[in-house]
C-alpha cells in the first residue's frame, strides 16, 4: 500500500513551483516548508521588516506537516510532573502556557491569512483504562493548577472500587460520574474505559494550511517574501554576522539562518574554521516512524478527536504500549463533503532517520492492527468492514525530552532552531515561529524550557 496522505491529496497539483536559480542575499533564511517553516516567516515578515527567504528541499507541506493527524493539540509528549521535575514549575508552566497561547497565534494566522480551509475547535476527549493511569493524570492536574494553569477536573467512574483509594489531596481535582456519561463522551461500548480528560482540540489539515499561508505572504509581501522549493541546502557555513548556505549549485548569504528542518539528517552545519558544530546534541534527536489510516463516511457527525490510553501506560511517550487516537472532521473528496475519520496506528523507532523514505509502502499488518482497535473499542458495526482510503506515514524528529528546540544555537546566534517536530507538533511550531521572529526583533525573552542547550 502506497504512501498516500489525505492532507497531501488536498493540495493544490497546479501550483508553479520556483527553485533557486542564481546567488541570492537575504536578511533571513528559512530552511525547511513545513509548517514550522512557514509560520517563522509569517510572524518575522508580519513583526519585522526583514526579508526572508524560504527554502524547502522538496515541496511545501510534504514532510511531517503532510503525513500527521491533523490534530490540534496543546498537550506535550511528556508528563507535566516530568517537565517540572526537569525544569522546575515556573519554567515548566510558562512552557505549557506558551503552547496554550499559540491557539491565538494560530488564529491570527487564520484569519490574517483569510483562510476558508476547515479548522474546527470543540472539546476533545482522552479516556484512561488503569487506577494508575488516573494517579499519573490528577498528579498533573495538582501541579497544573499549582502552576496557574487552567485545570479540567477529571470524570471518573463512580463503579469503581479503586475510587477510594484515591488520596486525598486529589480532592476538587476528579469528579465521580456514572460510566455510562465516560463511554459516551469516548464513544465506545468497552467497559475498560474508567476515566475520561477534557480538553481543547481542533483538526486542520496543516499541509493545506502551510500552502495558502505561502500564497498569502508571496502576494503581501512581494519584495521582502522569497520562496524556492526543490532547493536543497547541504551544508551551512557560519561566520560571525552572516552564514553562507550552501543550496547545491548556487548560495544564499543571510544574516540569520532559522532550521526548521524536522531534524539535523540531511544539513551540515560548519563554523568558519570548518568544525562542525555540536554533533553530539544535533544527533540527539531520533527519528520515529508514526503510521495513519483514514477511511470516508457520510457526513454525519461533528468533528472529534478522542485518544484511548490502554493497558498499564500511565505516560503518553511510552512507545512500548501504544495509544491508539482518531479523530474525526469535514473533509471534501471528489467535490462531495464527507467525514474523514484518521486512526493513529504503532509508532516504531528508528535507529537511524536516514533509513526512512516517504516513497516506502505503508504495512498491511499495521492496517490490520490498527483496524482491530478501531472494531475493538469505537462505536462501529463490529460486522462492517471498513475501507482505508488513505494509509500513510511520516517521519517525526524526537528531541531526548519532548520538547521542541526554538531558539538561537549557543555557539552562534546567526543560527536559530525551530524544529524537532516530536508527534505533537503543530502548535508549537507556530509557537516556535513567532518566539523566533521575536529574537529577530531584538525582543529580550526570559529563558525558557525550549531554549536549545549546549551538551
Ligand atoms: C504520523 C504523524 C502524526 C502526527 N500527528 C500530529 C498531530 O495530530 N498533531 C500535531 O500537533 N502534530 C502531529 N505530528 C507532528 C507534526 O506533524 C509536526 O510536529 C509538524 O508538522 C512539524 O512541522 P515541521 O515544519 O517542523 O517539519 P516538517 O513538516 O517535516 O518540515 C520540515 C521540512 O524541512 C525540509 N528540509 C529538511 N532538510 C532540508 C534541507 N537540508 N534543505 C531544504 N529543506 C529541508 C523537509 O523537506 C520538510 O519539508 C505528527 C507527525 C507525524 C509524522
Amino acid at each position: 500500500m502506497k504512501n498516500n496522505s489525505p492532507w497531501i491529496h488536498q493540495l493544490n497539483k497546479e501550483r508553479v513551483i520556483e527553485h533557486l536559480k542564481k546567488d541570492i542575499e537575504s536578511d533571513v533564511a528559512v530552511v525547511g516548508g513545513g509548517i514550522a517553516g512557514i509560520s517563522t516567516a509569517f510572524f518575522i515578515l508580519r513583526d519585522t521588516l526583514k526579508s526572508v527567504t524560504l527554502l524547502e528541499g522538496g515541496r511545501l507541506g510534504h514532510g511531517a506537516t503532510g503525513h500527521n493527524a491533523g490534530q490540534v493539540t496543546n498537550y506535550f509528549e511528556r508528563s507535566f510532573h516530568e517537565l517540572v521535575e526537569e525544569f522546575g514549575l515556573e519554567k515548566a508552566s510558562a512552557g505549557q502556557r506558551s503552547i496554550e497561547l499559540a491557539w491565538e497565534l494560530m488564529g491570527q494566522m487564520y484569519t490574517e491569512a483569510n483562510l476558508d480551509i476547515p479548522f474546527s475547535r470543540f472539546t476533545g476527549f482522552a479516556g484512561f483504562s488503569t487506577f494508575e493511569q488516573i494517579i499519573a493524570v490528577l498528579k498533573n492536574n495538582v501541579l497544573r493548577s499549582r502552576g496557574g494553569l487552567d485545570v479540567r477536573p477529571l470524570l471518573i467512574a463512580n463503579n469503581i472500587e479503586s475510587k477510594d483509594s484515591i488520596p486525598a489531596e486529589y480532592e476538587g481535582f476528579y469528579v465521580l460520574v456514572p460510566q455510562t456519561e465516560i463511554l459516551d463522551k469516548l464513544e465506545t461500548t468497552n467497559a475498560d474505559f474508567i476515566a475520561l480528560a477534557e480538553s481543547q482540540k481542533g483538526v486542520v489539515n496543516s499541509a493545506l494550511f502551510t500552502e495558502r499561508v505561502a500564497e498569502y505572504l508571496l502576494k503581501k509581501y512581494p519584495d521582502r517574501f522569497f520562496l524556492y522549493e526543490q532547493t536543497h541546502i547541504n551544508k551551512v557555513v557560519l561566520h560571525k554576522e552572516y552564514a553562507m548556505l550552501d543550496a547545491e549549485t548556487h548560495t544564499v548569504k543571510a544574516w540569520k539562518v532559522v532550521l526548521c528542518t524536522n531534524g539535523f539528517d540531511r544539513i551540515k552545519i560548519f563554523d568558519a574554521s570548518g568544525l562542525e558544530i555540536d554533533t553530539r546534541f544535533h544527533h540527539s534527536i531520533h527519528g520515529v516512524v508514526g503510521r495513519m489510516s483514514g477511511y470516508l463516511e457520510d457526513m454525519a457527525k461533528p468533528p472529534m478527536a478522542i485518544s484511548y490510553y490502554m493497558g498499564v501506560q500511565a505516560s503518553f511517550d511510552d512507545m512500548d504500549d501504544p495509544y491508539f487516537y482518531l479523530t474525526r472532521r469535514a473533509y471534501e473528496y471528489n467535490d462531495n463533503k464527507h467525514n474523514l475519520t484518521c486512526l493513529g496506528g504503532p509508532q516504531q523507532m528508528i535507529p537511524d532517520r536516514a533509513e526512512y523514505h516517504p516513497e516506502f509502502d505503508y504495512p498491511e499488518e499495521i492496517e490490520k492492527t490498527t483496524d482491530a482497535f478501531l472494531h475493538k473499542l469505537y462505536n462501529i458495526d463490529p460486522t462492517k468492514n471498513v475501507e482505508y482510503l488513505f494509509t500513510w506515514h511520516g517521519l517525526m524528529g524526537y528531541t531526548p525530552n519532548g520538547v521542541r528546540l526554538v531558539g538561537e544555537e549557543p555557539k552562534n546566534p546567526v543560527l536559530l532552531y525551530n524544529l524537532g517536530c516530536n508527534g505533537v507538533g503543530i502548535l508549537p511550531s507556530i509557537f516556535g515561529g513567532d518566539r523566533i521572529a521575536k529574537l529577530i526583533k531584538g525582543e529580550k525573552l526570559t529563558a525558557s524550557i525550549f531554549d536549545p542547550q549546549d551538551r
